[in-house]
């Protein structure tokens, strides 16, 4: 640990561990002054509610929710909100992070901020869980808003979700404010391009990497981990555009077949059996093995941390696409960097969710709806311009393309809170 950092006073409560340790490694080449360190390593502000509902048995419970605003140097925080049983308000703290940098990495004019409710969807009803969000936000009301904080869907969230916190806060404020949240459905001012924006952006840049690498779509094949909202749509769009998608998984499992799957067919069965399992054409497969099957494109869609030091030397492909948030760890990145496995990280690889977010809230403050084909050429030259910057900066100091984003990510937050008088 660099002297410097000693000499920072650190709120243990407020700590970011996942900052701190991720900054380390980048903090003497980018010579960060104790206070720009110490800017970086504690979040603006830390929600934390309890609130009562009273569930369709009859009996009242007490939810915890959380909303960590990181930093919002460069515009209001943006970051999604999750549902999850094992939400931990560290993680939620660096998830903040996360979307600090991924906004400052693609360039977009929003600060970072996560949220969530300590809850098991799996085991509420619909209306359940709609009571519990209008409560949070019932709660969080005074921290959220168009220019302050605009929540989005993250794990376990949908539009249907997003809908019931833009009621409830607008009937809080007793105004329409479609720009408070973003991921709606195109009835109440969302976008089309919003639900798949995220795979979208990412294999916007994955087309970039490959180019880089003189890969040819034609025999590339691609394994992808999780097939929520996001797993599934880089599924889907990889394979109408050609590529061949040998595995996919969810939380129970997954299939394989180094054939080829038909991802339409695979959908379909998803759809009416709610699992993938049971899929005829395919070999079943664990989310492990999935990691380390025979393949030239790895995509973790699905939650942090399963790439690490245990698995990181066995995996098999030519570039890790991250659309899941902080799904590598940082020993396993440096183990992949060493095997010349190219990781494009999440705050890349996944930003085209915020930067669909982003096209959503313009057009929703200026009540001026665009050409579905616009919007995905401005998508398309957000990721790629993200893409060029990293990778020339890659090229520049032969660095993993992560350290090289958080470089730049970090230099312009830094560069905002010195315009501000902050530094
Ligand atoms: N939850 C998404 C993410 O982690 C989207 C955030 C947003 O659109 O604000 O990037």
């Amino acid at each position: 640990m660099s002297k410097n950092h000693e000499r920072i006073h650190i709120d243990e409560k407020n700590l970011c561990h996942l900052c701190v340790s991720e900054l380390e490694s980048i903090y003497a080449e980018l010579k960060l002054t104790a206070s720009e360190l110490e800017i970086l390593s504690m979040p603006r502000r830390v929600v934390t509610v309890h609130f009562p509902v009273r569930l369709s048995n009859g009996a009242t419970k007490m939810f915890i929710g959380h909303r960590v605003q990181f930093n919002d140097a460069r515009g209001p925080s943006k970051g999604g909100i999750r549902f999850h049983p094992d939400l931990k308000v560290d993680h939620v703290s660096d998830l903040a992070f996360l979307m600090s940098l991924k906004c400052a990495v693609v360039d977009i004019p929003f600060g970072g901020a996560k949220g969530g409710v300590v809850v098991n969807p799996k085991e509420l009803s619909r209306s359940e869980l709609e009571l519990i969000t209008r409560a949070y936000i019932r709660e969080i009301a005074d921290y959220i808003g168009p220019f302050k904080d605009i929540p989005a869907p993250d794990v376990y969230t949908d539009e249907k979700v997003m809908v019931w916190i833009l009621d409830e806060y607008e009937h809080l404020t007793r105004e329409h404010a479609p720009a408070t949240v973003t991921g709606k459905p195109l009835e109440l001012g969302g976008i089309r391009a919003r639900t798949y924006s995220t795979s979208l952006g990412g294999i916007y840049v994955l087309e970039e990497a490959m180019k880089k690498e003189a890969m040819d779509k034609s025999g590339v094949r691609v394994a992808v981990q999780g097939f929520g909202n996001v797993g599934e749509n880089a599924a889907r769009i990889l394979h109408e555009m050609g590529y061949k998608i040998i595995a996919v998984s969810d939380s129970r499992g997954g299939l394989i077949n180094q054939t080829g799957l038909n991802i339409p067919d695979v959908i379909k069965h998803k759809n009416t059996e709610g699992r993938l399992e049971g899929f005829d054409t395919a070999e079943s497969i664990s989310n492990e093995d999935l990691l380390v099957s025979d393949c030239d494109v790895l995509v973790p869609a699905a939650l942090s941390d399963q790439i690490d030091d245990r698995n990181a030397d066995n995996i098999k492909a030519k570039i890790v696409l991250e659309l899941a948030n902080a799904p590598t760890t940082t020993e396993a990145d440096i183990l992949l960097f060493d095997r010349s496995v190219t990781v494009i990280p999440d705050v890349l690889a996944n930003a085209g969710g915020v930067a669909g977010s982003y096209l959503e809230w313009i057009q929703n403050l200026n009540n001026d709806y665009w050409e579905h084909g616009r919007v995905l050429e401005k998508l398309k030259s957000i990721m790629i311009s993200a893409y060029n910057a990293v990778y020339a900066l890659c090229q520049e100091e032969n660095s993993p393309m992560r350290k090289a984003a958080y470089k730049i990510a970090i230099r312009r937050i830094l560069t905002a809170e010195r315009l501000r008088g902050n530094l």
